[in-house]
């Protein structure tokens, strides 16, 4: 069985995942804020986070795995795109919700078992609200507010191991007259005629946003489950306040255990080296890709090369270059039936989602001229089991069929230093070798075989000079 070992940000640990309940491992990740396209950095949480609950649903079976990714639709930068736009917030939600849905289908994710909406939750959210009043952790202001009080519970800022001094730093606090500390945070507010809004016994208003994952994954895994995931903006504040809200509410104010037992957080995606602005230029959306021809199995698999905990760059050479290897694939996998998954690529897979090995071990199943294709088989079904190669993302190759120029240029050059070194003209061999290094081509011989393969850095214009 492959084991699984995940780095939790709780603990600072890599730690061997052990379930609550293997019968039903749970899993929640924040999920977007409804308004707009999901940008390119919102994908990579989805993206992690799907490889993961494959590999659950493969250790544990596909019917004992439970995965939470929630919308956001109920938010200030909602409503000030409703109120821009003229729409009601209903439609923008609504749109972009199904906006977010397709395009992450589009880079081959699942949906996870319940995609619960927070104005779905209102009642959950205001009883969460009222506990934590009576227990002493929340105190309405009396204008509507409820706020929650941080000195109530000790282990704030254990998970992302701040100081106080820099979390009011980081938090931007407000100072306000209604606080009875600046790093009290809102879990109700007052809403105008024109906001959206619930009654509750603070009156009208609406919920704030950390409470919404407390309360929803309280009401779809339990009060503790096994895995809490998102992207690393969101340890501090997001999850330090879900975490006091929920341990609060469940009656672990003290030692703060409870709620999930694995934290995990992907790193920032950014572009050519950038962070990703709209005032830099740089700033995509998955449609935007998409809609430039660029197919979501070769986003998805540029996702895939970088470690999660790593940045991530997004760049044109790494999705032309991820483009080239996935025609390759399919070609050398055309019309053949998967077999079964790698064991060295699951064992990477386990070791805390190292993807970028995985994919590594990948192209080593791709290089293997193996006669009666076993490893290409394989390749096939390892692919697919982290969804590339998949029927489903295939399309774009039946439309721009596969260009073979490249790869034979690329034999003959081989051939012609297989040739050289035969009659032990080692220094053609060796200048052949290093054009092709030049050009992005790694070479790797193996006793009497050779194998090559394109790296990122690929550029055919290279190999005309040669
Ligand atoms: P938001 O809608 O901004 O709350 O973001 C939804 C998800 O995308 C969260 O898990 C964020 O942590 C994640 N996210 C936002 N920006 C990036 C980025 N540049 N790189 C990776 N993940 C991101
Ligand atoms: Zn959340």
């Amino acid at each position: 069985m492959t084991t699984i070992r995940l780095q939790n940000t709780k603990t600072r640990k890599r730690e061997d995942f052990v379930p609550i309940d293997p019968k039903n491992v749970r899993m929640y990740v924040c999920g977007p804020t409804v308004y707009d396209r999901a940008h390119i950095g919102n994908a990579r949480p989805v993206i992690v986070f799907d490889v993961l609950y494959r590999l659950l649903r493969h250790v544990y079976g596909p019917d004992h795995v439970t995965y939470v990714r929630n919308f956001t639709d109920v938010d200030d930068k909602i409503n000030a795109r409703a109120a821009e736009s003229g729409r009601t917030i209903q439609e923008i939600t609504d749109e972009t919700t199904q906006w977010y849905l397709d395009d992450m289908r589009a880079v081959g994710a699942m949906d996870p078992n319940f995609m619960p909406r927070a104005t779905q939750y209102i009642p959950q959210m205001i009883t969460m609200i009222e506990d934590l009043i009576t227990k002493g952790f929340a105190y309405p202001d009396g204008a509507g507010h409820v706020l929650f009080s941080v000195n109530s519970y000790p282990k704030y800022g254990a998970l992302s191991g701040r100081s106080t001094d820099d979390m009011i730093a980081g938090a931007r606090v407000e100072i306000a007259d209604n606080k009875r500390d600046p790093m009290d945070f809102v879990l109700w507010k007052p809403s105008d005629a024109d906001q959206p809004g619930w009654d509750s016994p603070w009156g009208r208003g609406r919920p704030g946003w950390h409470i919404e994952c407390s309360a929803m994954a309280k009401d779809l895994l339990g009060e503790t489950f096994d895995i809490h995931g998102g992207g690393n903006d969101l340890t501090f504040p997001h999850h330090e306040n879900e975490i006091a809200q929920s341990c609060c509410a469940s009656g672990h104010a003290e030692d703060g255990e409870g709620f999930a037992n694995y934290w995990l957080h992907n790193e920032m995606l950014q572009v050519e080296g950038k962070k990703m602005s709209k005032s830099q230029g740089n700033f995509f959306t998955v449609r935007d890709l998409l809609d430039q021809g660029i197919p979501g199995e070769v986003i998805r698999f540029v996702f895939l090369q970088t470690h999660y905990r790593n940045t991530m760059d997004w760049t044109a050479e790494k999705w032309k270059a991820a483009s080239n290897t996935l025609r390759k694939w399919r070609t050398i996998t055309s019309g053949l039936a998967p077999s079964v998954i790698d064991d060295e690529f699951l064992r990477l897979l386990g070791d805390d989602l190292n993807t970028a090995g995985a994919i590594a071990r990948l192209h080593w199943l791709a290089n293997d001229p193996s006669y009666d294709k076993s490893m290409q088989r394989s390749l096939l079904a390892s692919a697919q089991f982290i969804g590339l190669l998949t029927p489903e993302l295939g399309d774009w190759v039946q439309e721009a069929p596969v260009d073979f120029s490249i790869d034979k240029r690329v034999e003959e050059l081989m051939s012609e230093r297989w040739q050289a070194k035969q009659v032990k003209d080692y220094a053609r061999a060796d200048k052949i070798r290093d054009g092709l290094r030049l050009a992005g081509v790694v070479v790797e011989d193996s006793g009497d075989s050779y194998t090559y393969d394109f790296s990122p850095d690929f550029d055919a214009t290279k190999l005309e000079d040669m």
